[in-house]
């Protein structure tokens, strides 16, 4: 015991705080009973990508459902692989879709709350001192063993059902007092590893919140718990920083579900309660019939970015991710139409197990009704932001007629069945473009029964009635009226009774009419639409519309 003593100081001189202080500095929290603390605890080593997202959302929703605390705790004990200014793009990402934390790192770099430092390369030395009970303890060791030495472990191992620093292999585990010195003394660099009291024979049992019990084989290796520089591994800063930030329950992908044999057992050599753990599946996506994980490389739907450039609402991002967490989202939504989704009852037992199936086709019909149900200076306001982002011309016409375009965006809005044309920001421009002059693109093309023929017939006796100040009954009555004069009927009945007697029906007549005004077949409600055009570009798209028509069937 002496001995281990000895070794303890020799290994770290300069450590005098003890884990008996860091245990009084962080007490348990002060939380009420069953509220979940949770973190987000992003290396800064690159873009926020989906899967981030929506493991957050199960953090944050699980904390906040609770009444418990979400806090963002940065893992940079992988120095070489940082990248700057990450941190801070990945937090501003999860802001975009509600998610901030309460205690930890903030946007601005700033950290808050009483369990700091959340930097983990501002951590060494609590680190250390518990490294150092460690080796007090005799449960850890200094390995001086060479990476070339390593590597000719790893050759050997190859029949080895274990593979790793352990038994046999475990060359530096037994070394004694005076060898350790000796290579202290040469200026040999160490790792700290681990002295794991596993055995072979033996199982480690543990419940994930999301995918239930599960067994797996006792860790048995020497981890490494300081690398030569000093500085933890994630396995030993982990456990670290769960247990003295007060971590309820640790979420996070499940890449690490074959490593919690080795995390279980740091929690019990360190002597600390261990987390409870949900293992999140990475999101996946159909192809040819096939499941496979959204890849960085392959999809771009992947980055958080894209739905920010594509303009998807946030909202609509966080109703799909809902939709996909939780099994039962969709029917809770039918049930509660028009309640705020944060009401929602989130659970880990609705999650999929094996990963949930990202489907853009999906999230853009989920989008399409959430942005149907926004008001339209809501769109405005929300699609300008994007516009000025990504679409100048379009943020120059909103900027140019800001209240026309409200009243466009309004078109169908709040009836009983509003329009889904809108999925996203970036299909604004397209949808709206014939409202301006600056961007209306003529088409003549009819569809149906309408004919160049007919369309001069209906355009110029159009032309003499049209009004855009109308009523829509006025106006409609007006539509109706020019159908016998030119052959057509008022009645589609009609007209399916007996189709030779008729060159069209109203339809046709309307499509005509939608035709030279919009340039389409299809737009919301036609006299909505010219009432904002207004009485003089009506009059000069019928009669751009009649001359090429009279050319067209002249030719
Ligand atoms: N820094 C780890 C990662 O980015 C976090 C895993 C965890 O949440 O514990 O994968």
């Amino acid at each position: 015991m002496e001995e281990m003593k000895e070794l303890a100081q020799l290994l770290f001189p300069n450590i005098n705080k003890t884990p008996e202080f860091y245990e009084k500095l962080y007490p348990q929290r002060n939380i009420k009973e069953g509220a979940r603390v949770t973190r987000f605890a992003p290396s800064p080593t690159g873009f926020l990508h989906l899967g981030n997202l929506f493991t957050c959302t199960v953090a944050y929703k699980t904390a906040k459902d609770t009444d418990g605390i979400f806090y963002v705790r940065v893992e940079d004990t992988d120095q070489k692989r940082r990248i700057d200014g990450a941190v801070e793009t990945m937090l501003e990402g999860l802001k975009a879709y509600g998610i901030t934390a309460d205690e930890g790192v903030m946007i601005d770099g700033s950290q808050h709350g009483d369990y700091g430092p959340y930097i983990q390369s501002h951590r060494v030395e609590i680190y250390q001192a518990y490294a150092k009970r460690l080796v007090e303890e005799g449960l850890a060791y200094p390995c001086f063993c060479s990476a070339e030495a390593l590597e000719e472990i790893k050759a050997g191992q190859e029949t080895e059902d274990i593979k790793g620093y352990w038994g046999k292999y475990a060359k530096c585990r037994n070394l004694s007092l005076n060898e350790i010195k000796e290579n202290l003394n040469s200026g040999k660099t160490w790792t700290l590893r681990l002295k794991s009291p596993g055995d072979t024979t033996k199982k480690c049992f543990f419940q994930d919140m999301i995918k239930g019990k599960i067994e797996m084989p006792e860790n048995v290796t020497d981890i490494v718990l300081l690398k030569t520089d000093g500085i933890p591994t994630y396995h030993f800063a982990h456990v670290i920083d769960d247990h003295l930030m007060r971590t309820t329950h640790v979420i996070r992908g499940d890449e690490w579900i074959s490593s919690v044999p080795i995390h279980l057992q740091l929690f019990y050599v360190l002597g600390f309660k261990p987390v409870k753990y949900a293992h999140v599946a990475p999101l996946m996506k159909e192809e040819n019939g096939n499941k496979r994980k959204l890849s960085k490389r392959k999809d771009p739907e992947l980055a958080v970015t894209y739905y920010k450039q594509e303009g998807f609402p946030a909202a609509s991002v966080n109703e799909y991710i809902m939709t996909i967490m939780n099994s039962n989202f969709e029917d809770w939504r039918r049930a509660n139409k028009d309640a705020d989704i944060d009401l929602f009852p989130f659970s880990f037992k609705k999650m999929s197990v094996s990963g949930a199936l990202f489907d853009t086709v999906k999230l853009t019909d989920v989008s399409k009704n959430i942005i149907s149900k926004m008001r339209a200076d809501e769109v405005f306001e929300l699609s300008y932001e994007w516009a000025k982002e990504f679409s100048p011309r379009l943020a120059q016409l909103y900027t140019d007629y800001s209240e026309y375009t409200k009243k466009v965006l309004n078109i169908d809005r709040h009836n009983a069945k509003p329009r889904k044309d809108i999925a996203k920001w970036s299909d604004i421009p397209e949808y709206i473009s014939y409202m301006y002059d600056e961007t209306f693109e003529k088409c003549y093309n009819l569809t149906g029964n309408a004919t160049a023929a007919l369309a001069v017939q209906v355009i110029q006796r159009y032309i003499e009635i049209a009004d855009t100040q109308d009523d829509k009954d006025t106006w409609f009555d007006k539509i109706r009226q020019i159908c016998a004069p030119c052959g057509c009927t008022a009645n589609v009945k009609e007209f399916k009774q007996n189709p030779d007697a008729f060159k069209g029906h109203v339809g046709d007549v309307s499509t005509i009419i939608r035709v030279a005004l919009t340039g389409r077949t299809n737009t919301p409600d036609l006299h909505a639409i010219m009432s904002l055009l207004g009485q003089q570009r009506v009059m000069e798209r019928l009669r751009n519309a009649m001359e090429y028509y009279t050319k067209s069937i002249e030719f």
